[in-house]
C-alpha cells in the first residue's frame, strides 16, 4: 500500500483542529461528534433543545430552531464546514449554510430524499428497481393506480413520514377513499406503491468524498417490530451474490448521484433474489450503528473522512455482530443490568433527558462468533420480546 506524499496529497482536506457544525443535536450527531472528536476535530451542534444528545459532546451548541436562518448564520460563522443529521432541513436554513459557509453534501439530495416521489423517480432513473409506483392527486386516481398495480399496495405520504408513519396498506379497492382522505389531510402529496412480498430487508450505506473514492459497508439484514428498526444483524443472513447486488447497487447510487458524505440505502429482497430500493437517507444510518463495534473504521468516522475529504477508512468487518435498539420502553431493564451485560455487549445510550415508549435511547451492539451467538445472548437477556428472526 503506498502512503500518500506531500506532492501529490489531495486538495481542500479539512484537517483536525478544524470545526465541524453539525445540524441537528440527536443521537446521529451524537455519534458523528464522538468519533470526531477523537480525530481531533471540534463541533458546534444546532438545535433547539439545549443539552441535546449532539450538543452534549460537543464543544458549543447554538439553541435555535431548524427554520432559524439567524441561528444558522451564526452557525455558519462558527465552523469550517457544515454537515446535517436528517434530511427535513429548511430550505432557507440550506440555502444560508450554503452561501456562509462550506456544506459539501450539497442540498441537491436533500431535494431527492426529502420527498417519495422525487426518490423513486431518480433511484429507476439509474435502473436501479423500485416498486411499481403513481403519484396520486385523487382518491379516483388512486383507484385508477390501484387498479394498475395491483393490491395489496401501500399508500404513503410523499413527505414528512418515518418509521411507517404516513401510510397505509391498501387490501381492497373499497378503502381508497378513506385512506386518501385520511392521508391527504396533511396536505402533502400522496405516492401508491406495488406492495413487494419481501422476504428481508436489506441496508447498505456507503460513503463518498469529493475526491470521487468510495466505500461501501457489508449489507445489514434489517428487523422491524411495529415499523421502528429492532435488529441489524450482520453479515447477512441471504446469498453471497444477493450482498454483492445490494452492495453494488449502493455504490452505484453513491457514484451517480454524486453523493459527498454517506448514503444509506433500504432495500426488500424477494424470495427471488430480486432487490428494490425503498428508501435513500443521506446521512448515518440507525442500520449502520454496528459499525461502531465491528468494523475497522465506523460509519461516523467515515462521514467525518469524506466530508473533510481525508481518505475513506476501511469498511472490513472485524466479527459478527447484531445490533439490537434500545427504546423508550427497554431503557429501564437495560439499566438495571448494567451490572452484569456479558463482556461482548458493547452499550450505547444517547443521553436524551426524557425517554418515552418507542423513542430511540441508545442500542446494543453484540459481537460473537456467529450471528446465531449473537442474537442467542440477546434472547438471554430477557429485555426485548420474542421476535421471529
Ligand atoms: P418506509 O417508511 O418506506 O421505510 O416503510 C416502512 C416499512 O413499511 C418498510 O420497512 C416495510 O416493512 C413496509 N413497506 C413500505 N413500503 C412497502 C412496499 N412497497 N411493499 C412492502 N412493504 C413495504
Amino acid at each position: 500500500m503506498k502512503i500518500q506524499r506531500e506532492e501529490n496529497r489531495r486538495e481542500n482536506v479539512i484537517r483536525p483542529g478544524a470545526t465541524i457544525g453539525l445540524l441537528g443535536g440527536g443521537q446521529l450527531g451524537r455519534m458523528i461528534a464522538l468519533a470526531g472528536r477523537a480525530m481531533g476535530y471540534r463541533f458546534v451542534t444546532m438545535d433547539p433543545t439545549e443539552d441535546s444528545p449532539s450538543g452534549q459532546v460537543s464543544d458549543q451548541q447554538v439553541v435555535a430552531a431548524f427554520d432559524d436562518v439567524a441561528g444558522a448564520r451564526r452557525l455558519a460563522e462558527l465552523c469550517d464546514v457544515i454537515t446535517y443529521e436528517f434530511e427535513n432541513v429548511d430550505a432557507d436554513v440550506a440555502h444560508t449554510l450554503e452561501s456562509r459557509s462550506y456544506v459539501p453534501q450539497g442540498s441537491r439530495l436533500l431535494r431527492i430524499t426529502q420527498h417519495r416521489i422525487r426518490e423513486k423517480t431518480t433511484i429507476q432513473s439509474l435502473g436501479i428497481p423500485v416498486a411499481p409506483f403513481r403519484a396520486v392527486a385523487s382518491a379516483a386516481e388512486l383507484r385508477q393506480a390501484v387498479s394498475e398495480l395491483g393490491l395489496p399496495a401501500v399508500l404513503k405520504t410523499a413527505t414528512g413520514g418515518y418509521d411507517g408513519k404516513g401510510q397505509r396498506v391498501l387490501r381492497t379497492a373499497a378503502e381508497c377513499e378513506e385512506a386518501f382522505a385520511a392521508l391527504a389531510g396533511g396536505g402533502t402529496e400522496l405516492i401508491v406503491e406495488a406492495f413487494v412480498p419481501f422476504v428481508k430487508e436489506l441496508s447498505v450505506i456507503a460513503a463518498r468524498n469529493p475526491a470521487g473514492e468510495i466505500a461501501v459497508f457489508p449489507a445489514a439484514e434489517n428487523v422491524h417490530v411495529d415499523n421502528i428498526l429492532h435488529l441489524s444483524i450482520v453479515p447477512a443472513r441471504a446469498a453471497a451474490d444477493v450482498l454483492r447486488k445490494a452492495e453494488q447497487i449502493a455504490r452505484r447510487i453513491a457514484e451517480q448521484l454524486n453523493v459527498i458524505g454517506l448514503i444509506a440505502v433500504e432495500m426488500f429482497l424477494t424470495a427471488d433474489g430480486e432487490l428494490y430500493v425503498n428508501e435513500l437517507a443521506p446521512r448515518p444510518h440507525n442500520s449502520g450503528h454496528y459499525t461502531i463495534d465491528a468494523t475497522v473504521c465506523s460509519q461516523f468516522e467515515q462521514h467525518v473522512r469524506a466530508i473533510c475529504n481525508l481518505p475513506l477508512g476501511s469498511t472490513r468487518l472485524l466479527s459478527p455482530v447484531v445490533m439490537v435498539n434500545i427504546l423508550g420502553e427497554h431503557l429501564q431493564p437495560v439499566l438495571a443490568m448494567v451490572d452484569s451485560l456479558p463482556p461482548t455487549c458493547k452499550l450505547h445510550l444517547y443521553g436524551k433527558r426524557e425517554s418515552k415508549p418507542k423513542r430511540k435511547m441508545g442500542h446494543l451492539n453484540v459481537v460473537a462468533d456467529t450471528t446465531e451467538q449473537a442474537l442467542a445472548i440477546i434472547d438471554e437477556l430477557g429485555i426485548w420480546g420474542k421476535v421471529e428472526v
